[in-house]
């Protein structure tokens, strides 16, 4: 009867806190925010669009889940650009916003798992002893850094486990996010719709009852260096020049916002040394954050249940290493891929159709839900000078 500590309730600590109910296993979660239904359904800033696939699901299978995610969340069915399917997904799949995804995480533990998981809100968990476990003044057996980008866990590890180290990189991919309120029937809410590729615009919805259909449109322009306006009419002829399809679908006032609205740096990349170190294990972004390839969600689900199935195999001290077995070769394939990806990049064109004549297409086969990431990049490398690193 492990007494298990998670650090961070987004959708790597859930899904683990969960995973281990389902084998009557106690976890507390500290999460330094509140309940996710507390929060506003909509942040103009961070509610872009995920899509969750084929290594999201064998975590929603995983934790029994499918119910849940098709009722709380809009089924996915592939991506699209203009008219044309280039990417259909005939599997299970959905798509909203990270928030929806904890929502629907949320019901399921509250529905099955409310005796076992016990939540912390409003703890901001910085002080921790990684070799004791111990996680503001309580002692556990096991320290789960799920605690996203950011971790406070991992920074624990960097100042307490020997030969711990994290590895930064950069990518020069930035992001704003603009909302689509004239979309109409224009656009499928059941697919990613590509609206450019130069910059890379993807249109996509989050869920959120305050609107008359409970969806709103929001496309994120992908960009290779930070851009900023001074004026919504600079937004608009920045707009016009660049990704004119916006046009139809948007209103003024949301070009406003667009207006004044930071370009976040989405191509940070940080990878651990190991993922595991005194009583303390990294999960999703805080084992592998990476430059948005369509997996960060997925990846945090699955990292969060193939912990559940190391917790199973054998004894609790000896987990750690099990787990970094099995996830870290994942975590850097990933990783890798993340890093592939360049927003406006002309080499990018080229290459993605190269590698597709060869078979090889990164970002659509790690949705895969029957290849590890790792088969992904190994297929991948065989084209060795193709790839950035
Ligand atoms: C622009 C953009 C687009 C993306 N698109 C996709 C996509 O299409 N598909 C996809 O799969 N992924 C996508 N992602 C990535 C995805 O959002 C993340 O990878 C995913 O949310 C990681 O889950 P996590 O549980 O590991 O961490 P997080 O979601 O970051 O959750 C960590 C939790 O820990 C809490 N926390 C942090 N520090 C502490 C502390 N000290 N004490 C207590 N609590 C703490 C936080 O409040 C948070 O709730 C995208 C990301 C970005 C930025």
């Amino acid at each position: 009867m492990a007494d298990i500590a998670i650090i961070g309730g987004g959708p790597g600590g859930l899904t683990a806190g969960i995973a281990l109910a389902r084998r009557g296993v106690r976890s507390t979660v500290f999460e330094r925010d509140c309940h996710p239904d507390r929060m506003p359904r909509f942040n103009p800033d961070r509610s872009y669009p995920i899509d969750i696939t084929g290594h999201g699901l064998r975590a929603v299978r995983h934790i029994d889940a499918v119910d849940h995610f098709d009722a709380q969340m809009i089924p996915f069915r592939g991506i699209r650009h203009g008219r044309r399917l280039i990417d259909p997904w005939a599997e299970p799949g959905w798509i909203g916003s990270r928030g929806d995804i904890m929502r629907a995480l949320m019901c399921v533990v509250e529905e099955r798992h409310g005796d076992l998981i016990d939540f912390v809100y409003g703890s901001d968990v910085r002080l921790l002893d990684v070799h004791a476990g111990e996680v503001a003044g309580r002692r556990f057996d096991l320290v789960v850094g799920a605690d996203g980008a950011g971790s406070a866990v991992r920074a624990a590890m960097q100042e307490q486990v020997e030969g711990f180290t994290v590895e930064a990189s950069a990518v020069p991919n930035y992001g704003l996010l603009l909302e689509l309120d004239h979309v109409g029937e224009e656009l499928d809410k059941h697919y990613l719709n590509g609206l450019a590729v130069n910059p890379l615009v993807l249109a996509a919805v989050v869920l959120d009852e305050s609107q008359p259909d409970g969806v709103r449109w929001v496309c994120v322009i992908g960009v290779n260096k930070p851009i900023s306006f001074t004026s919504p009419d600079q937004a608009t002829r920045w707009l016009r020049r660049n990704c004119p399809r916006v046009f139809d679908l948007t209103s003024e006032q949301a070009i406003a916002k667009f207006s004044r609205r930071e370009c976040v740096h989405l191509g940070h990349g940080l990878t651990c040394s190991r993922l595991h170190g005194g009583r303390a294990v990294l999960l999703g972004d805080a084992a592998a954050a990476f430059p948005p390839v369509g997996q960060g969600g997925n990846a945090a689900l699955e990292s969060a249940i193939v912990l559940d199935q190391c917790l199973a195999s054998g004894p609790l001290d000896t987990v750690g290493a099990r787990f970094e077995a099995a996830w870290k070769p994942e975590a850097d394939a990933i990783s890798w891929i993340g890093g592939q990806v360049r927003y406006q990049n002309p080499w990018m064109f080229v290459r993605t159709i190269i590698a597709s004549a060869f078979g090889v297409n990164i970002a659509s086969q790690a949705k895969s839900s029957t290849r590890s990431y790792a088969q992904v990049q190994r297929a991948a490398r065989r084209l060795g000078p193709l790839w950035a690193s």
